[in-house]
């Protein structure tokens, strides 16, 4: 079977879903990632995330479209079968609070954006990284492309702050492009050993599957 899949053709990385998905909205979200343009620049980030999927020969990738996950996913590859992105296209809840300088604006999912933090794991998976070890990393990424959507970018995994220097600092109808850390009105950030002082302000913990946020509720996979 494997040599009747690597057959199929040059892009045998990225294979579709083996359950029936929406393939039009799949389709329609890559679409808009290769053609984003980030005001700061790093849209070339965004390309290579596609690109190196696409051709990563570690492992084949499914894009499965789920409307009623409430959080995305990737359960990373094995011996014998894909990996899977789990993919709410319908999914626009709430990250975190704080855009644009309004501390109560909230951050929601975007569904492309989501989509692209799944494929920023699966490339981790693919080329032998630990894919959930790498959240701060999948939510930078994904910035690039919210930025170019004009949406509020995240500041955080969780409980976990973006490096300030990596936080690019944009007003509701402008960017900057400079980073968070030169800021004097930013918060000082903790040091890169995150450390705890008390418990978490939500009690979540990130999960081990990695996901766009951290679980609200139990995941029944490992
Ligand atoms: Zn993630």
């Amino acid at each position: 079977m494997a040599i009747l899949l690597a057959a199929a053709g040059a892009q045998a990385a990225l294979v579709p879903c083996r359950q029936p998905a929406d393939t039009g909205k799949v389709a329609d979200a890559l679409d808009r990632l290769r053609h984003s343009v980030d005001p700061c620049g790093e849209s070339p980030q965004v390309l290579a995330v596609i690109e190196r999927l696409e051709h990563c020969a570690g492992a084949r990738y499914e894009i499965c479209t789920d409307g009623i996950t409430r959080r995305n996913l990737l359960e990373p590859h094995d011996a014998d079968e894909p990996g899977t992105i789990i993919w709410n296209p319908t999914l626009r809840s709430e990250l975190e609070r704080g855009c644009d300088g309004d501390p109560a604006r909230p951050v929601v999912r975007d569904p492309v954006a989501s989509l692209l933090h799944e494929m920023v794991h699966a490339v981790d998976d693919c080329e032998g990284r630990d894919a959930s070890a790498h959240e701060l990393e999948a939510v930078r990424i994904e910035n690039i492309y919210r930025r170019a959507a004009g949406l509020c970018q995240r500041t955080a995994y969780g409980d976990t702050p973006l490096a300030a220097e990596t936080v690019k600092l944009c007003s509701p109808v402008h960017c900057e492009c400079s980073s968070a850390a030169g800021a004097s009105a930013g918060q000082p950030m903790p040091p890169a050993t995150t450390q705890r002082q008390g418990p978490a302000a939500t009690g979540e913990t990130p999960a081990d599957l990695a996901g766009d946020g951290p679980r609200a509720h139990g995941d029944p996979r490992h």
